[in-house]
């Protein structure tokens, strides 16, 4: 039986890659298209990572799996943790390969801490806390230590280097450079049937950097003509080193496949999404917003945690939204890149306001005040496409979605600014729906629709001969395995996805997780 080599690239887009392709700045990737066929691989709605990689681990969108955002409010409180692998509300194909006995490696796939107990070798992407394994099994950090190639985790935050590219860069291909290493020594000592890697550099870097190599963005004439553009570009070489590494080390007959979790588009303008409804006339800030409101920023940070740990306020209440729920009646309920909103609803918010008989002319209000309000300095509407929550999300988990739900428009961020809306700071690309795929093998043929990244479970397991326990709503791509593969419905194995002695994250590395999400601009 053939095995399966999938490689994502965070956030990789066709925009960008094309570009660096027609220069033979991607030979790697460039032959692994001319041996395969490629195409669009549509994300989530919320396209955020924390959204889209437990949609490709499940098979099944955020409304049956629960994960809309990097944070998940305690039910009844407004109490936020920043989301893990317990917070997935399906079984992921993980177990499933696990079940079947499939020997698998995972290096860096967002969101697996705390580790799952599977058969193989996981290291925990995503935002992780210091202290806790981070690994299954749990020595394996010991042995990449003894092996000489220590696995770096985080890293790479915008906020540390923010106006400061060169040394965010070098600090990008260095940790990368380990994690390479790291890798290919599990590759070269695991009898593996199932073997993935997440690079994360291209979104951090996009996410930074797209104003460089970004050829929809206002400054990308200027600046790719500048040195720094080459610098930019080694990111995007240096994992195509590394694919050529992994590509060669597999068989002819394996199946590669290389995905991205979503899109990305430039960004030169970005939106508060609670200042905004606080302008609109529909949030109230708390008077805490003036203490808690500057530690995204700079220098500053540093100082008002210091404050913080004094007031013994550190991670008790860090997370907390800093709003006067009495006098707000929407508020930001995907905060990590505001494309959720939801109404301050009596009987379901724990201070909720909104009169259930008023729900949906309130939300109306919202959305319209929303869809219609343009930014003052461009004319343009910051959003593109406005939803209902029942128009998107019809799951098991639905009622936890926002009421709202949005798509940026070009040029903008909902997300990453100080005030309703301004000049994008250190940003220069956010997420879309439009991510990438790449399929070759013995089985692969043309793509004749985008697929979705919710095909990929069942495809995967599906080519592994794998049973599933999940009704997928993804489909296999046949264009992958080929006419005759299909899944298998399997029982349920019954085996934990977690071990029964790792609890929920403690406050103190929800401190830390969050410290490192401050970091990468997502929490004020
Ligand atoms: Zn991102």
């Amino acid at each position: 039986m053939s095995r399966v080599l999938l490689i994502g690239w965070d956030g990789a887009d066709w925009r960008i890659l094309d570009p660096m392709l027609d220069q033979g700045a991607l030979p790697n990737l460039q032959a692994l298209i001319d041996r395969g066929h490629r195409s669009v691989l549509k994300s989530t709605i919320p396209t955020h990572s924390w959204a889209a990689w437990p949609s490709f681990m499940t098979g099944v969108d955020p409304a049956d799996h629960g994960v809309y955002d990097i944070l998940e409010t305690v039910p009844g409180t407004h109490k936020q943790y920043p989301v893990t692998y317990k917070s997935i509300k399906e079984r992921t194909f993980l177990a499933d390969l696990s079940a079947a006995g499939k020997e698998a490696v995972y290096a860096d796939l967002p969101l697996t801490f705390p580790p799952p107990d599977i058969k193989g070798k996981l290291i925990a992407g995503g935002v992780l806390p210091k202290g806790p394994a981070f690994t299954w099994p749990h020595d394996l950090a010991g042995r990449l230590d003894k092996a000489g190639v220590p696995w770096p985790i985080n890293g790479m935050s915008w906020t540390t280097y923010r106006n400061k590219p060169d040394a965010y860069l070098a600090e990008a291909l260095d940790v990368t450079a380990k994690r390479i290493r790291a890798t290919e020594w599990m590759m070269d000592n695991t009898d593996w049937d199932f073997l993935m890697s997440v690079w994360v550099s291209v979104d951090r870097t996009q996410h930074c950097l797209s104003n460089y190599i970004g050829p929809d963005h206002p400054d990308y004439p200027t600046l790719s003509k500048t040195p720094r553009y080459q610098k930019v570009v080694d990111v995007f070489r240096q994992l195509d080193d590394a694919l050529g590494s992994f590509v060669s080390k597999a068989d002819e007959d394996d199946t590669i496949l290389f995905i991205s979790d979503h899109g990305f588009q430039s960004c030169s303008r970005a939106v508060h999404m609670d200042h905004l409804l606080a302008k609109l006339g529909y949030l109230k800030f708390d008077v805490s917003n003036v203490i808690y409101g500057p530690l995204q920023w700079g220098p500053m940070r540093a100082v008002a945690r210091k404050a913080y740990d004094l007031l013994g306020l550190h991670g008790k209440v860090s997370l907390k939204q800093p709003v006067s729920w009495k006098n707000t009646k929407a508020y930001t309920s995907i905060r990590s890149t505001g494309e959720g909103v939801s109404i301050n609803l009596a009987g379901r918010e724990p201070d909720g306001i909104v009169d259930p008989g008023d729900f949906e002319r309130v939300r109306d209000e919202v959305m319209d005040a929303l869809a219609s309000f343009t930014d003052p300095d461009t004319g343009k509407t910051p959003v593109k496409a406005i939803y209902k929550r029942e128009e998107i999300f019809k799951g098991r988990h639905a009622d936890a979605a926002p009421d709202i739900l949005m798509e940026p428009a070009e040029q903008y961020s909902l997300t990453h600014a100080k005030t309703a809306i301004e000049a994008a700071d250190w940003l220069a690309g956010d997420h879309r729906i439009d991510g990438v795929i790449v399929a070759a093998g013995p089985n692969v043929s043309e793509f004749t629709e985008p697929p979705l990244l919710i095909d990929m479970a069942p495809t995967i397991l599906a080519a592994l001969d794998g049973p599933a326990s999940v009704e997928h709503t993804g489909r296999v791509l046949h264009e992958v395995v080929g006419s005759e593969a299909n899944v298998r419905a399997g029982e349920a194995a019954g085996t934990a996805q977690v071990s029964e002695d790792e609890t929920t994250v403690t406050d103190t590395e929800a401190d830390e997780m969050e410290e490192h999400l401050r970091g990468l601009g997502y929490l004020e």
